[in-house]
């Protein structure tokens, strides 16, 4: 077996995906040495299909916003459907893009690369390479290691890194109450005329049913006649596959061709973030379970903490300074800018995928879950008042108590957890972190363990 070493990059990226390449792009900007592995080859790094994409985090993240063919649609408008289809709940915005995901990712390589980050594909990482605490290097398939100041992990769901790592909880198994399978087609439509349980789909409105199958189903019209059908469906919930949801939804619409112009499927991570940094490492994206518990959108929280990341990394790399001390910055500043609301939300996300579709239809209906509760969760903000105020008011007069009581502790819980999650020790303190990080575990286990008709003992 040959081992070859190779010292001269300060930074290694694992995975060319959406994290990947805005850390990649903004490091090389900043002259930082930096060089990408990435396991699949370069025309088939993503996705077939488009997403929704929010449109904060390209201004934050100091993207240019997708512009011409990458732009598939823009929509102010999202209609949530309950999981029985009797009611739709029309929120007041949706500050999201529809981008081609191909060119925009193909964007983000080309920006990557024309800063000077190097790329080096079909090259899967298998392991991290360690020195006492620290994180110094990566092994390939091919028995190379690579050597860097730091390694980020931009893996994606498969955390081919953090997995390997037996610190805190960057090893954290996942339950299966923490993925969702998530399926989309785009079809060609030969009707204008198109429903939703009795709901008409128009073409300047996002449909989403919410909380069916423990996850979430959407209908969204690309263009003038192309329909992308989606579903994710919560593995701890369900068998159902989310292709076979797509394929029934189509074979019962006349008005939708059967051959599928584009699309596929993956599972997702939607559970608040992990620890984000060690000695030496650094872990972005989904690779850090950063995606939005609620609609398994992580492309945004992606790009966001990319940004941060690369903001913490370049004064670092300069002072030759990665230990965790320097790169905890990342940890506080993510949390503050988005993770304390992912970990809020998730919370109202594990106690909602609980309940039966009747009672999530119930909520909806009767307005106890707002269309201000809807817009916050979609846009990864969290308000306690709003949610609380409705289930005490709503207490006057409905009858489903335990259910009532039930929102309550959730409400609560997700309101802990956001103050908890202010009290992030500013800067890393072994003892204080570890504390820390108990206490969140133990707030999540409280709902975890929580079945819907408990008594209200809050
Ligand atoms: C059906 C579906 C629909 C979705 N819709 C949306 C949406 O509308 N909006 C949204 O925001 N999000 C959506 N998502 C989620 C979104 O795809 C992810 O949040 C996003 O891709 C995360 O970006 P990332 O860079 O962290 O990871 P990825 O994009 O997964 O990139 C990880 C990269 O690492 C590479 N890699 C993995 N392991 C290794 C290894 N061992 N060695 C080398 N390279 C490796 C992978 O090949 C990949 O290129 C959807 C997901 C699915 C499945």
């Amino acid at each position: 077996m040959s081992k070859k070493k190779e010292k001269n990059y300060d930074v290694i990226i694992v995975g060319a995906g959406i994290a990947g390449c805005v850390l990649g792009f903004h490091l090389a900007n900043a002259k930082i040495k930096v060089k990408v592995i990435e396991k699949k080859s370069r025309d088939n790094l993503t996705e077939d299909w488009c997403d929704s994409i929010e449109k904060k985090a390209f201004t934050f993240a100091g993207i240019q916003p997708p512009k011409g063919e990458e732009i598939r649609d823009e929509r102010d408008h999202l209609a949530i459907l309950t999981p029985d289809l009797q009611t739709i709940i029309h929120l007041g915005y949706y500050d999201y893009w529809i981008v081609d995901r191909k060119l925009f990712q193909k964007r983000l390589l080309s920006n990557a690369e024309k800063a000077g980050c190097e790329f080096v594909f079909e090259t899967e990482v298998v392991e991290p390479m360690g020195k006492g605490m620290w994180v110094v290097g990566v092994k390939t398939k091919d028995e190379i290691i690579h050597n860097a100041r730091m390694i980020v992990d931009c893996s994606g769901r498969e955390r081919i890194l953090g997995m390997n790592i037996e610190i805190l909880d960057l090893n954290l198994k996942l339950n299966k109450s923490d993925i969702i399978e998530a399926h989309r087609e785009l079809h060609k439509i030969n009707s204008k005329n198109l429903h939703w349980g009795e709901h008409e789909i128009k073409h300047d409105t996002l449909y989403y049913r919410y909380g069916y199958h423990g996850g979430f189903s959407w209908l969204n019209f690309e263009k003038e006649n192309e329909l992308d059908i989606g579903a994710g469906v919560g593995k701890s919930i369900t068998n159902k596959s989310p292709k076979g949801m797509v394929n029934d939804f189509v074979n019962s619409n006349a008005s939708i061709e059967n051959k599928k112009l584009r699309g596929g499927g993956d599972k997702i991570v939607i559970r608040r973030p992990i620890t984000l940094a060690w000695y030496g490492f650094m872990l972005v994206g989904q690779a850090a379970c950063q995606t939005i518990p609620t609609t398994g959108c992580g492309i945004g929280s992606a790009m966001i903490a990319a940004k941060i990341a690369a903001e913490v990394i370049v004064p670092a790399v300069r002072r030759k300074e990665v230990s965790i001390d320097s790169l905890w910055e990342y940890q506080v500043r993510f949390t503050k800018e988005r993770g304390r609301y992912l970990a809020a939300i998730d919370i109202l996300r594990l106690g909602l995928q609980k309940l039966s579709e009747d009672d999530t239809s119930f909520l909806m209906r009767k307005k106890i879950v707002t269309r201000t509760d809807l817009e916050n969760m979609i846009h990864a903000k969290f308000r306690k008042i709003t949610l609380l105020r409705t289930v005490f008011t709503a207490f006057k007069g409905i009858k489903r108590i335990k259910l009532m009581l039930y929102i309550r502790k959730l409400t609560m819980q997700a309101n802990k957890i956001f103050k908890h999650y202010k009290r992030l020790p500013k800067e890393y303190n072994t003892r204080k972190y570890h504390e820390w990080l108990l206490r969140s575990m133990q707030l999540f286990k409280e709902i975890e363990d929580l079945e819907p008709n408990f008594l209200g003992n809050t």
